[in-house]
């Protein structure tokens, strides 16, 4: 059974008058087909209004469809008596931590989620500190957050989020704010859950670096999921991705300027070493 799947999903936005007449409509999800299982690192991007929160806040049962389904772990997010098993299912990160964290201190923000659950007192502790140490932040867990980097606090925000023990994190451009630092920082905490807890990511990003070691990659533009693919087939398509109006990461434009120069390698590249590699092999 799929972790996520949505059938057909399509959300709009209506405005209305003080009077309660319809002044516009607004569809940002148009007829999204999408069957995650678990254990994927999937990534989604899109730029700005291309409906990737919209989308986001389905998998939480934040926002129900307008028209289709949307099923997380077999429950479908329209139930209403579902919503609970929902978000303890699909956590969700977003993109500013200062309005994710509530504690005083690092370790206390962790616990409350667990907390709200009813998780035993010396549970509580264990899912703390299993939490924090694998983000990397267990040594900060009796410091103020406010305190922390913006990494850092993105980080504690994951391990709230973790604690809960989901089986999927749903992150909204969780690095937007950050500085490249940062970003490395979630990035990397992001990997190591999916690779050592095989914990299910979704990833909405518009940093194209952040993608490339994910299992699948979502492109949206308008509402549509108009690409989908490896990240290798989906960066082999630079002309096209500029059209979206989004970037490739730097070393894959390099590439694509340098075979367009007549230089033999392949399209697609990702990493320094597979364009070092490709360059000794076309000499
Ligand atoms: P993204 O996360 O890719 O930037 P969003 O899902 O936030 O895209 O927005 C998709 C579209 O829906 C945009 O046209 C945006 O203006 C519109 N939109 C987003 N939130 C609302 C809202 N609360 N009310 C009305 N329109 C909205
Ligand atoms: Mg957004």
């Amino acid at each position: 059974m799929s972790l996520i799947k949505t059938d057909n999903l399509t959300f709009e936005y209506i405005r209305r008058d003080d009077e309660g007449n319809v002044e516009g409509i607004t569809r940002a999800v148009d007829d999204v087909n999408l069957d995650i299982e678990r254990g994927q690192f999937i990534a989604i991007l899109g730029h700005n209004g291309s409906g990737k929160s919209t989308l986001a806040k389905h998998l939480n049962a934040i926002l129900y469809p307008t028209e289709g389904t949307v099923w997380i772990d077999g429950m479908k997010t329209s139930d209403e008596a579902n919503t609970w098993n929902i978000r303890q299912t699909a956590g969700m990160v977003f993109q500013n931590p200062d309005n994710q964290i509530i504690g005083q201190v690092v370790e206390e923000d962790v616990g409350f989620g667990p907390e709200n659950l009813g998780v035993p007192t010396k549970e509580i502790l264990e899912r703390v500190e299993e939490s924090l140490k694998t983000v990397g932040m267990w040594e900060y867990r009796k410091h103020s957050p406010n305190k922390l980097s913006g990494g850092q606090k993105q980080r504690v925000s994951i391990a709230g989020v973790i604690a809960m023990h989901p089986k999927c994190i749903v992150m909204d451009e969780p690095t937007a704010m950050l500085d490249p630092s940062g970003r490395y920082e979630v990035i990397r905490a992001a990997r190591a859950l999916n690779d050592v807890e095989k914990m299910t990511i979704i990833l909405i990003t518009h940093y194209m670096e952040e993608v490339i070691y994910a299992d699948k990659v979502f492109v949206m533009d308008s509402g549509r999921v108009v690409m989908h693919g490896s990240p290798r087939d989906i960066f082999s398509q630079v002309d096209a991705l500029r059209e979206l109006r989004l970037d490739v990461p730097q070393v894959t434009l390099l590439a694509h300027e340098l075979k367009k120069k007549g230089l033999d390698i392949p399209d697609g590249i990702l990493t320094i070493d597979e364009l070092v590699n490709a360059l000794k092999r076309s000499r």
